[in-house]
């Protein structure tokens, strides 16, 4: 027997003694096609209708890739406060997914049911970790849903209260005359206080310990004990603490100062001497690839109601964070900034030669 007609070599056998059982096995297979492609279509209608109650009463939870009680976590307790009555009241739980420069965090979300019920606010370590990291098990461009983003914020450099330097002339002096005992904390490769450390220690070139921990909230408590020197990191974690004087503040990353009132005083790095040195820290939010349309523009919306809540808007002004009011808060000009960065930071990195893997 030949193949049939357009089936190259094809040894389909086409019985012509005896065709009624193949016509009847045929009738049965299109009746089993025709029962599974309505099953698929009940299962779309199903998804579609769950993509158009979302989130439906089930919880929504936020990855955080960094420690309890730092300032990832800050800001995204704050907005998951802040997103819940646009989401229907919904209870959303925070995940402390911490490690590896929040590349942990990052994996599980990449790999999370792509439903809008498991999200992920991280940091500027979206696109610095991509670089850093030579064997990341997720892609930041393809795995991930951008959905927004929510603030920038500021960086300052602070030391342990029992450091002898009240300024950072002082300080610039006991660094010179410590050389090579100074420890300098951060939350991993490829967090933001690597990133400050990085190019703080590149631009007085003096080596320094670093001491890596899984957020800068254990970083943070190290320093006022005193096991570590020097931290650099964001205002949403250190404004109380230079508050209530437990840390030595010594610089702002911004050009300009601050206007928080417990930050206004602070110079600025750039005043300070090293000139044009400027990090400011964003935080965006995101699903896993393959959430419904649906779902993302209800995320986006709720999104956008949270970045105009006053309570938010002050919360995160008293911490010295500026909230999104821009257009990156769209999620094409979130992923469009995103990738900006990674082709900022990309040579920066690769000109160091720093890899964490
Ligand atoms: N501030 C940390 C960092 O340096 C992250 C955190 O602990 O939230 O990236």
């Amino acid at each position: 027997m030949h193949g049939p007609p357009g089936v190259p070599g094809g040894h389909l056998v086409i019985p012509f003694s005896n065709d009624l059982p193949a016509l009847r096995s045929e009738t049965l297979n299109a009746s089993k096609k025709l029962k599974s492609l309505a099953l698929i279509a009940a299962a779309t209608a199903s998804l579609g209708l769950h993509a158009q109650n979302f989130p439906d009463g089930k919880p929504i939870t936020i990855v955080v890739p960094f420690a309890a009680g730092g300032p990832t976590d800050r800001v995204a307790r704050d907005l998951a406060e802040a997103m819940r009555k646009p989401l229907d009241g919904v209870s959303i739980v925070i995940d402390n997914a911490a490690g590896a420069g929040s590349t942990i965090g990052n994996a599980k979300v990449a790999r999370a049911k792509p439903d809008g019920h498991t999200l992920l606010v991280t940091h500027v370590g979206m696109a610095t970790t991509p670089v850093l990291y030579r064997k990341l098990t997720y892609n930041y461009e393809t795995d991930f849903e951008y959905l927004g983003m929510i603030n920038d914020v500021p960086m300052t450099l602070i030391g342990k209260p029992q450091l002898e330097a009240n300024n950072f002339k002082e300080l610039r002096e006991w660094i010179a005359k410590s050389s090579g005992k100074v420890n300098l904390g951060n939350a991993g490769i490829g967090s933001a206080s690597h990133l400050c450390g990085l190019l703080f220690q590149s631009e007085l070139k003096a080596e320094m310990t670093t001491v890596p921990y899984k957020g800068t909230a254990p970083a943070i408590a190290d320093l006022i004990g005193g096991q570590i020197d020097l931290l650099c990191d964001q205002t949403t974690n250190t404004t109380s603490q230079i508050e209530a004087r437990k840390v030595k503040p010594y610089a702002v990353t911004t050009m300009k100062r601050l206007s928080t009132p417990a930050l206004k005083d602070i110079p600025t790095l750039d005043e300070s001497g090293l000139k044009n040195f400027q990090v400011t820290i964003w935080h965006g939010l995101y699903a896993a690839k393959g959430t419904p349309a649906p779902v993302l523009k209800k995320l986006n919306d709720a999104l956008k109601v949270a970045l105009k809540d006053p309570d938010f808007i002050k919360k995160q002004e008293g911490l010295g964070a500026v909230v999104v009011a821009d257009k990156r808060v769209e999620p094409a000009e979130h992923k469009k900034f995103v990738q900006a960065e990674v082709a900022r930071f990309g040579p920066v990195i690769k000109a160091a030669g720093i890899y964490a893997d």
